[in-house]
């Protein structure tokens, strides 16, 4: 058998972000076998490595890097999540009732997602607004695009045999009028999944194709992997049957949820689970919730909202949310939990400082949307690992008229994702989308966490002072979400011995206007050796 590689990769710039780069000329030229980086070298020596059936890649003036991997995603659960009308791009209420007189029916039903909390101007989220459009009789779901709550017709609710308040063992509402009737807007998991037990799903051979398609436009923007936030329901069985066929275009890491109520028997299953794995996709972790979202009037504050709201945890019990992560840790289960308000933030925060030097860098906070600053330190004092999406913060604007930042006043709109000031304490912090929250677009993201605004729009800027460095975001996708995963000794670098997940783009994400490095088709994106995408 040929020890020679099976593809050599050659490009004008490449950034290993190794810490101790190999002596001798820059680095040009990566050899990969069997889904592994073998040598990395330059072109003269990328010529003796060549063996006959070497496929060489000269990329040009390519700039290759680690492969990025988004650290929050739902590739899957996000099939039923962007299912329907796509709302997002709705800004008002008339934008809204053309978008539903428009809408596509399903089985009968009208199912939207992405609506912005913003069209509603304050006003209350209630369902006479679809059925004033809609008719009395159409089922109706509209999920608002925090993917924490959504609005149902009266016809959908009846479906449901929702009438009325219900009771939940986490945070959940059924919001209804002083009379008890539904208003029809359903606040966390528990109150929509009344609604969504009940509506029409795609079945499994159409939601393969849809993932696939999915994972295949994520490989396009330079993704390699991504951090699933999920392994609920049938998505398992999903990813065998696309691996039965194909390869996955994205290495997958998944973390079933581990919610309120979760007893012994619940906690073994999770970690039986850490078993799972396919070819390139395997259970790592557990994910929690510590509370909702700001717009939500679901987070978890120091001090409530302006409407009185946010003021608890989602665990009725924070301190049963504690015994988990410990129980989950002892049985050497990585956890990451949803932590929007600053009071959920500091909850994980002492759950895993509780455990010691034995806690660090195994658990990580996602999202950490408002923090008073001096906490930052303590991310890099507990050894926990912060995880955001800095595009979640184009839902707000500077100018602090829009609902996240009116419900929590300026003092803690003005501390709006602190990502700098985490790097700037020393905390790891990986990058993500969260998709379908956000746009999965990778090079989008790169530039957002620069900009802080979308790029190629005048938008102005949210929290300047927190925009990161080139190389800060770059590593949020590469280095530190491989530490984030506990994969730092096996990927996010490009280094002989890690897997051969890289990114070729076409600008030099370190050195390029971020504008125009978010337009910038991407050369080549490799995930496990298997070229993913390929441009042109
Ligand atoms: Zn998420």
């Amino acid at each position: 058998m040929s020890s020679a590689p099976d593809t050599v990769v050659l490009a004008a710039r490449i950034h290993t972000l190794s810490p101790d780069p190999a002596p001798g000329s820059p680095v040009t030229a990566v050899a990969v076998k069997d889904g592994l980086i073998t040598a990395v070298g330059d072109a003269a020596q990328a010529r003796a490595w060549r063996g006959k059936d070497t496929e060489v890649i000269d990329l040009g003036d390519a700039t290759l890097t680690p492969g990025l991997t988004d650290g929050h995603s739902h590739p899957v659960l996000g099939l039923d999540l962007a299912t329907g009308a796509d709302l997002s791009a709705v800004r008002d209420l008339d934008g809204l009732r053309a978008a539903l007189a428009a809408a596509p029916r399903t089985d009968g039903w009208v199912i939207g997602w992405g609506l912005d909390h913003n069209v509603f101007g304050g006003r209350p989220v209630h369902r006479e607004l679809l059925e004033a459009v809609l008719g009395p009789d159409t089922p109706a779901f509209v999920r608002l695009y925090d993917g924490h709550s959504a609005l149902a017709s009266g016809a959908a609710l009846r479906l449901a045999g929702v009438d009325g308040p219900r009771a939940f063992a986490q945070r959940a509402l059924v919001v209804c009028e002083p009379d008890g009737t539904p208003t029809g807007h359903l606040i966390e998991h528990a109150a929509m999944d009344l609604v969504v037990d009940v509506m029409p799903r795609r079945p499994l051979a159409e939601r393969r194709e849809a993932l696939l398609a999915l994972l295949s436009g994520m490989a396009a923007t330079g993704l390699t992997g991504a951090h699933v936030m999920d392994a609920g329901g049938d998505v398992l069985e999903l990813l065998r049957g696309v691996e039965a066929e194909r390869p996955l275009p994205l290495r997958l890491r998944l973390a079933p949820w581990c919610m309120p109520g979760t007893d012994k028997e619940g906690l073994a299953e999770l970690i039986a689970l850490q078993r799972e794995a396919g070819r390139n996709w395997l259970v790592g972790g557990v994910k929690f919730f510590m509370d909702g979202t700001v717009e939500g009037g679901t987070a978890w504050l120091e001090h409530p909202d302006c409407h009185g709201q946010s003021r608890d945890s989602f665990w009725l019990d924070p301190a049963a949310y504690s015994e988990a992560v410990h129980h989950l840790h002892a049985a050497g289960v990585r956890t990451a939990t949803h932590a929007i308000g600053d009071a959920g933030v500091r909850h994980v925060l002492d759950t895993v400082a509780a455990l010691g030097t034995e806690g660090r860098m195994r658990h990580r906070v996602e999202h950490i949307e408002t923090l008073p600053y001096a906490q930052a330190a303590r991310f890099r004092e507990a050894g926990v690992i912060a995880s955001m999406q800095p595009t979640h913060s184009a839902y707000t604007r500077a100018d602090h008229t829009d609902q996240w930042s009116q419900r929590l006043g300026t003092e803690r709109a003005e501390r709006a994702w602190i990502c700098r000031s985490l790097r700037d304490a020393g905390a790891v912090l990986a990058l993500g989308s969260d998709w379908p929250i956000a746009h999965f677009d990778a090079r989008g993201i790169l530039a957002y966490a620069q900009l802080r605004r979308h790029a190629g729009t005048d938008t102005p800027p949210v929290a300047v002072d927190q925009a990161l460095t080139p190389l800060m975001a770059l590593e949020g996708f590469t280095t530190h979400a491989a530490i984030a995963a506990g994969e730092a000794e096996t990927t996010g670098r490009i280094a002989p011995g890690l897997r051969a997940d890289l990114t070729a783009f076409t600008l030099d994400p370190l050195t390029a206007d971020p504008d125009e490095l978010a337009e910038a088709p991407v050369a080549l994106t490799m995930s496990d050796g298997v070229v993913t995408h390929r441009q042109g």
